[in-house]
């Protein structure tokens, strides 16, 4: 059979070490090089031109739930966490009662073990699967509605997890309290404060974008991201304000080549919703379409006075 092998960037240099293995069963691999960042994002155009039987992803959980015109199989990378080093965390947070909990694709297999932590101190936790996540207690960079979910019932939410972008996945409106425990050293930090930086910045992009007259619709061929209808609903919705809109369709989103264009006051982002948290790299506000749908509702107002 032949294969492409495909590895996100920290995995990268497992590639050898799959491509004797798989050889030695009698296969022609292929690795794909380019950058993986998620389970969204899958080597079709390369599978075609070498005319694959089969993509093996490596490192994420099946994300992409469309029918694909190639076999794909998702081998997730587990990755043990320090479960004395969760417990030592875990006894700081006992005063509270209820715990929403999630964790990374890389250590969902010890979910239950880290449930258990909290419970033996008589804590109740509580999980849910998201949308795009497969497992109960998963959270991706682009969905916490696994932890949304459980909001009214917890008192503080608890993420295991190693930096940021995960973490602040949760970006929905809460007043309670969210932790992030590392899963090595256990080192345990409040990040409520970033939370509302982050919201802070994303208002920022969208009393920026009121004032914009011409808009970049991004589309992304990842095949987990594209999201064309949603973008030529948005170029007619913009329109309808006065607005002028061309949709933008490309692979990778990279601002300094949507910057040669030097056409646009705004870009709208139908891809990875966790690009408009880049906003300083594009130079301009970007925004998701929920986040547009805000500006809307702004430029409905003033014209509606
Ligand atoms: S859409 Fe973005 S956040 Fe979601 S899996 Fe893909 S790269 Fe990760």
């Amino acid at each position: 059979m032949r294969i492409l092998l495909q590895f996100p960037e920290g995995l990268k240099r497992e590639a050898l070490k799959y491509q004797e293995k798989y050889e030695k069963e009698g296969h022609e691999i292929f690795i794909a090089s380019a950058p993986c960042y998620g389970g969204c994002d899958l080597p079709l155009d390369e599978a075609r031109w070498i005319k694959a039987d089969k993509i093996v992803h490596f490192g994420h959980a099946k994300f992409v739930k469309k029918d694909l015109p190639i076999e794909v199989e998702y081998i997730p990378y587990n990755i043990d966490v320090n479960l004395q080093a969760i417990k030592k965390a875990a006894m700081q947070l006992k005063q509270y009662n209820n715990i929403g909990l999630a964790t990374t694709v890389q250590h969902v297999h010890q979910f239950e073990e880290m449930k258990n932590i909290f419970e033996l101190q008589s804590q109740h936790v509580f999980a849910e699967k998201g949308y795009w996540a497969i497992n109960v207690g998963q959270v991706l960079g682009c969905d916490s509605l696994g932890l949304k979910a459980v909001e009214k019932k917890v008192d503080a939410f608890v993420f295991v997890g190693d930096g940021m972008f995960h973490a602040l996945a949760i970006d929905f409106e809460t007043d309670k309290p969210v932790f992030v425990i590392h899963p090595q050293t256990g080192q345990l930090r409040q990040i409520n404060e970033e939370i509302k930086k982050l919201k802070k910045k994303r208002k920022g992009s969208i009393l920026a974008a009121v004032e914009a007259k011409t808009f970049g619709i991004l589309v992304s061929t990842k095949v987990g991201q594209f999201l064309l209808g949603s973008a030529r609903l948005t170029k007619k919705e913009l329109e309808k304000r006065g607005k002028r809109a061309i949709i933008l369709v490309s692979n990778e989103i990279e601002p300094l080549p949507l910057n040669n264009f030097m056409l646009f006051d705004c870009y709208i982002n139908t891809a990875c919703p966790r690009i408009v948290d880049d906003v300083e790299e594009f130079g301009k506000p970007i925004l998701s379409i929920e986040m547009l749908r805000e500006v809307f509702e702004i430029i409905d107002k003033i014209k509606n006075k």
